[in-house]
């Protein structure tokens, strides 16, 4: 074996410790690499389930583990936490909150955010579900929402709280849309005097012609029929062209509310801009078939933050699987490499796309295999246990999901952290503001 060679890529950075950075990091366990991965926040999140926190159906803590502790037993791993913000890729160095973290080889793996095509102002009345702190904000919204309505006098202010709009109908629309109306017409009933939360008002705006385009035709109209028996007015072919304090603009129709959801468009991390190289529309890297950057051969990007072509030659979408797949075989490059190997080039296996309307109903694409109802959640909550990482959240999370599939209790119903602000988003804030525990 060349010694050059194998002593060429031993410091490995990687930044994101998320699906596809903590996949590498894992794959890379035993092999004599130092690695150092970096990451903004000190847990790694199970976002697939980050709706069931904004909707008071877990806990935050359930659906995300301390990376220091997911790679305690890893030796030749260590973990900084900081916010990158730059790439000297003349240097090979991460630059990250006035530090310099050089490198040999790196894998940049830091995800995407959600975006408003160009209508940034949005975000203040719309906001999305991306990060522990963006479903713990929407909980906030959600339950201040009835609160308010119970206090409030007015018939045309209550009837304005007591509407939700959600936009967008992928797979984060949807299950918001069906958990809002699960915790409403289900979890809520008994709990409220003045106001029945059943004659909350539910829409899901949707530009396409159907909810969930990933997905075959007829499991998106399962699924919209599924929405529609829970109590979802769905609405297809609509276009939002504003969103304000007051609500929504839907084609000609002004759908008034106080808590509108995000869940319409995502936006790369900016690191292609920090490493100058080319990307696509949503701002992914635009990444090789061994997923280095051109021109920077020891500079990989995977995940969310990567774009790069399937089988069919569409773009791989931005889902867990193909995050941690491209996670790993980035570590067998690398791995191939310390011997003066090469690999092939990077090909998605897919196992399917599944998606949950409510607690249980789903549908679920696999192969050949089509699945709609009660079977598809079975399959679909198997499959999302079975990813959590750790066995605590493992347990938690099924106990909780029995628990609510019996009772439909929403346990995690807690009100914290209210700002200002949100009154302010509430509208009319002069009245009865509810008792809250801030922090
Ligand atoms: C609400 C929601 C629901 C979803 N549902 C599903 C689903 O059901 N099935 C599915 O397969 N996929 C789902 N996805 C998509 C899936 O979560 C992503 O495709 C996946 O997380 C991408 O992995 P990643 O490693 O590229 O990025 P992420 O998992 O987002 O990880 C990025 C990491 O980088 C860190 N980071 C970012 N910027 C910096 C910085 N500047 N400095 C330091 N650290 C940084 C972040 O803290 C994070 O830990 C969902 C996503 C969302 C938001």
């Amino acid at each position: 074996m060349d010694e050059t060679a194998q002593n060429a890529e031993k410091r490995i950075v990687i930044i994101g410790g998320g699906f596809g950075g903590l996949s590498a990091a894992k794959a890379l366990a035993r092999e004599p690499f130092e690695i150092t991965l970096i990451d903004r926040n000190n847990y790694h999140l199970f976002q697939p389930l980050l709706y069931q926190v904004a909707t008071a159906g877990l806990s935050p803590a359930d659906i995300a583990s301390p990376i220091r502790s997911v790679l305690r037993g890893q030796k030749n791993a260590k973990v900084i936490l900081a916010d990158v913000s730059g790439i000297d890729t003349t240097r090979n160095e991460v630059i990250a909150e006035g530090r310099r973290i050089p490198y040999d080889a790196l894998i940049v793996a830091t995800g995407a955010r959600h975006a408003y095509f160009g209508h940034d102002a949005w975000a203040e009345y719309a906001p999305g579900l991306k990060t522990i702190d963006d479903a713990t904000y929407l909980r906030r919204r959600i339950l201040l929402a009835f609160e308010k309505a119970e206090a409030e006098d007015d018939a045309e202010e209550r009837r304005r709280l007591l509407t939700f709009v959600i936009i967008g109908g992928g797979p984060t629309g949807v299950e918001m849309a069906g958990a809002i109306a699960e915790l409403a017409k289900r979890a809520l009933t008994s709990d409220f005097r003045s106001i029945d939360s059943r004659s909350a008002r539910i829409v899901l705006v949707e530009a396409a012609d159907r909810v969930l385009t990933p997905f075959e035709p007829a499991l998106s109209e399962a699924a919209r029929r599924s929405l529609e028996k829970l109590g979802v007015e769905v609405r297809l072919g609509s276009a939002v062209s504003d969103c304000n304090s007051d609500g929504v603009q839907v084609g000609d129709q002004f759908i008034e509310t106080r808590t509108i959801v995000w869940g319409a468009g995502v936006m790369a991390s900016p690191a292609g801009r920090w490493l100058g190289a080319e990307t696509d529309r949503a701002g992914r890297v635009k990444v090789g078939v061994d997923l280095s950057v051109p021109g920077l051969p020891n500079v990989f990007v995977v995940g969310d933050t990567a774009t790069v072509s399937g089988a069919d030659g569409n773009p791989l979408p931005g889902v867990a699987p193909v995050a941690k797949q491209q996670g790993q075989y980035v570590a067998r490059v690398l791995i191939a490499r310390q011997s003066g190997k090469t690999t092939d080039s990077f090909r998605y296996r897919d196992f399917g796309t599944l998606a949950t309307v409510g607690r249980k109903s789903a549908v679920v694409q696999m192969g050949r295999l089509r699945l709609t109802g009660f079977l598809a959640w079975v399959l679909w909550s198997f499959a999302h246990i079975y990813f959590l990482i750790g066995f605590r959240n493992r347990f938690v999370v099924a106990l909780n999901w029995l628990w609510s599939y019996v009772t439909f209790e929403r346990g995690s119903r807690l009100i914290t952290g209210v700002s200002a602000a949100d009154l302010e988003q509430m509208g009319r804030h002069d009245k009865a503001t509810p008792k809250v525990k801030t922090g």
